[in-house]
């Protein structure tokens, strides 16, 4: 299985997917990536490192993850529902794929350390996670106004051995730890790895986690036809940097007859800029953290501010394939808001018995419209994570309308 997740044709050699992507970084840093880019190219190639990773996604994470014919969600909306159980893998999300392929790539470097930033923690403590199996350090950045937010992931970091490093400037949240952590990689370059926690940042990171994440969708291709005896007819992911989303629609997207659905967040107010994160249906073509992509701009060019309840997603640009995808039209992309996610987040609780991550209840929502409106036929959604770590702020925010 791991073998067919090597093997994609894009992006170009510069990292481009179409106008896409690519490399808009300074030259000291271009240095760096040209190495990574090298390395993870032999690395790729490499049976040993293919078999090491594969037996890591079987034992460790607990691949493949099954896949859930959800009858009851099925009934009610009138089409046939799919579930890919990604909330099952150890940690409780997809995250874990490609930061377990990271660390090795680092271990295979002769790196000492894994370095990234990260907002609500998720990714922390995915990467935190690799890092403790493969035996790196590993230094997460952290504004300090998430750092009181979301103290259980960084309890949770610190226990599996991680540094946090607190950001104590500007406005003290993600973008602001995206800038201290690259700082701390320019200054050390050759004794850390950047572990980027999506589809994004400059080339190799958006091919490279999405080859990690494609495990996803070749499992789930053998699995759907051996369940059903054929494709199905309609796939659905959320998307904030895209990499659930890549990793389940990566090896469908020659089959025509598939169609592929991409779920933004539309926050509070998909009209206002600021009260969402919807980049690819309402930004336009910017450059932003090394690449070039759709992504939210306040007037003067700079990434616009974003919100949404699930803070997974609210990221002001994409992954460059998805912006590619949607200038194709291969990719329908659509959004879901605040409301209609929680919501969501609630029915899949009550008449399946699986709590979802927020994140994942925006693809879950848009999926029972799609079944709803339309004679769709087969819907496999990516449950791309678990909602425990959404419990106490679900119940605190909108528990009174559920009767909790
Ligand atoms: C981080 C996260 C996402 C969003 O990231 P993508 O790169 O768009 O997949 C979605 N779901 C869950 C559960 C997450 O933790």
């Amino acid at each position: 299985m791991t073998d067919n997740i090597f093997n994609c044709e894009l992006p170009d050699e510069s990292g481009y997917f179409g106008e896409y992507g690519g490399s808009f970084i300074p030259p000291e840093l271009q240095e760096i990536m040209n190495e990574v880019t090298k390395a993870y190219e032999d690395i790729r190639e490499d049976s040993e490192f293919r078999e090491e990773l594969a037996e890591l996604y079987k034992h460790y994470v607990g691949r493949p993850s099954p896949i859930f014919h959800a009858k009851n969600l099925s009934k009610k909306y009138g089409a046939p529902l799919y579930l890919k159980r990604e909330d099952l893998n150890h940690t409780g999300a997809h995250k874990i794929n490609h930061c377990l392929g990271e660390a090795l790539l680092a271990k295979k470097m002769g790196k000492k350390r894994l370095i990234a930033e990260t907002g609500a923690g998720q990714h922390g403590v995915a990467l935190a996670t690799a890092a403790a199996l493969v035996g790196l350090e590993c230094d997460i950045h952290m504004g300090e106004v998430d750092i009181a937010k979301e103290y259980p992931n960084v309890v949770r970091m610190k226990i599996l051995g991680a540094n946090v490093v607190p950001v104590t400037h500007g406005r003290k949240t993600l973008k602001e730890a995206v800038d201290s952590a690259f700082g701390a990689y320019l200054a050390d370059p050759h004794t850390q790895l950047f572990g980027i926690g999506s589809v994004v940042g400059p080339h190799p990171y958006p091919r490279m986690v999405r080859d990690f994440q494609s495990i996803v969708g070749a499992e789930a291709k053998e699995q759907f036809l051996e369940m059903t005896g054929k494709l199905p007819d309609n796939l659905v992911a959320c998307v904030g940097g895209g990499s659930n989303a890549m990793g389940l629609f990566t090896a469908f997207l020659k089959d025509e007859n598939v169609a592929m659905h991409g779920v933004e967040p539309a926050g509070r107010d998909i009209n206002v800029l600021g009260e969402h994160a919807a980049s690819i249906t309402h930004g336009k073509p910017g450059v932003m953290h090394g690449f070039k992509s759709y992504m939210l701009q306040d007037e003067n060019g700079e990434p616009a501010p974003v919100y949404s309840v699930a803070s997974g997603l609210d990221y002001p640009s994409v992954g460059p394939q998805h912006s590619y995808l949607k200038d194709l039209g291969r990719v329908n992309y659509a959004y879901i808001n605040d409301k209609e996610a929680i919501d969501a987040f609630f029915e899949l609780s009550r008449l399946e018995g699986i709590i979802p991550a927020i994140e994942s209840s925006h693809a879950l929502a848009y999926a029972c419209k799609l079944a709803k409106d339309n004679n769709s036929g087969t819907i496999l959604i990516n449950l791309s994570g678990r909602g425990d770590k959404d419990i106490d702020f679900v119940v605190e925010n909108y528990g009174s309308n559920y009767g909790i």
